[in-house]
């Protein structure tokens, strides 16, 4: 594979930073960390069949390649600044790759992420993105610091991503109101700016990629506590209100893909004003001393859930 020729297709389209002394070209990329900041490094890899279901377009690859890299480092309140992609295609497809870095290019301007070095290889399809952001020292958001009595909440609303793959086989004959669904699954939207904003206040976060309960649990067993989840409090699209509420509440609790924050503030800290550009975000439960994960319907009784989510190397629970 004249894999130069693809390097320089996507160096002549790469922004750059300030902050990068050397970007694609050598053997490594020379970055300037800014003074007082840690460096948070994260690394997601999507694989065809996988992580994207057949049919997805390269764009949309390309975007939420970067995206769901962009979501780990909301989760932990940083400023995204440097990516590095390793491609592995399947043959030359100078077409297939452009789209590809319609899709990436698109979202990293828009967070002033500079594509500073990769790799590219023959294989079956692949796309792994490492990005490293700053956030100032001490001030990073983790899992560990949830305590009873915390209120959580999360931004956007659930479910939209998970619904989505399960439409996908019959997306050519779905209602017009379900392409929003689509719009989720291909184009997540990562919480960057609401992750910055929750710096100093939240004492716990985690991005929401294998759904709701199995990343609340993450947040449970880092904290050693446990959580409760009001099932009629669970934000849904317009796409979603209308659908039987029991379908939609197993998307909303298990599904994943959805890349919203979900985040465990005090109880007298509302999450509202702290979002920024108003985005809407939603008190879904609280923190309890009892380990596990409880959900509770409208009357406070617990509710049975029979799948914790998609679980890589064990599949669907
Ligand atoms: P090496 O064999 O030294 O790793 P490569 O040919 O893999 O060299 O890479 C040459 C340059 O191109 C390096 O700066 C590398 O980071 C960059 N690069 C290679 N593939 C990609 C890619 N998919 N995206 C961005 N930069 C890339
Ligand atoms: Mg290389």
């Amino acid at each position: 594979m004249p894999e130069f020729e693809l390097i320089e297709r996507i160096r002549a389209r790469a922004s750059t930073r300030s902050d990068v002394a050397l970007g694609i070209g050598d053997d490594g990329a020379l970055l300037d960390p800014p003074p007082g900041m840690q460096l948070v490094a994260v690394v997601d890899t999507l694989v065809s069949g996988i992580h994207f279901p057949a049919g997805t377009q390269a764009a949309d690859i390309g975007w939420k390649a970067l995206a769901v890299n962009l979501s780990d480092l909301a989760a932990m309140g940083a400023e995204p600044a440097w990516a590095l992609l390793s491609l592995t295609l399947p043959r030359d497809d100078k077409p297939w790759l452009d789209r590809f870095l319609d899709g990436f290019l698109e979202l990293a301007d828009r967070h002033r992420v500079a594509l500073v070095g990769g790799d590219t290889t023959r294989g079956p399809l692949a796309v792994s993105v490492q990005l490293v952001g700053f956030v100032p020292r001490g001030q990073a958001l983790l899992r560990s610091g949830a305590r009873p009595g915390d209120r959580i909440w999360v931004t956007g609303t659930l479910g939209d991503a998970a619904a989505g793959l399960d439409m996908w086989p019959q997306r050519v004959r779905s209602r017009p109101e379900m392409r929003p669904l689509f719009e989720r699954l291909h184009r997540p939207q990562p919480r960057v700016e609401a992750g910055i904003a929750l710096r100093g206040h939240a004492h716990a976060a985690i991005d929401i990629s294998d759904g709701l309960l199995a990343d609340l649990g993450h947040v449970c067993r880092a904290s050693a506590v446990g959580a409760e989840v009001y099932a009629s409090h669970l934000p849904s699209s317009s796409a979603l209100a209308g659908l039987p509420v029991s379908r939609r509440q197993a998307w909303q609790l298990t599904g994943g893909d959805d890349y919203e924050l979900l985040f465990a503030l005090p109880v007298d800290v509302d999450a509202g004003p702290l979002m920024p550009d108003a985005l809407a975000v939603t008190e879904i439960g609280h923190i309890v001393a009892e380990p596990g994960v409880r959900v509770l319907d409208a009357e406070g009784r617990g509710m049975r859930i029979d799948r914790t989510g998609y679980r890589h190397f064990e599949g669907p629970k």
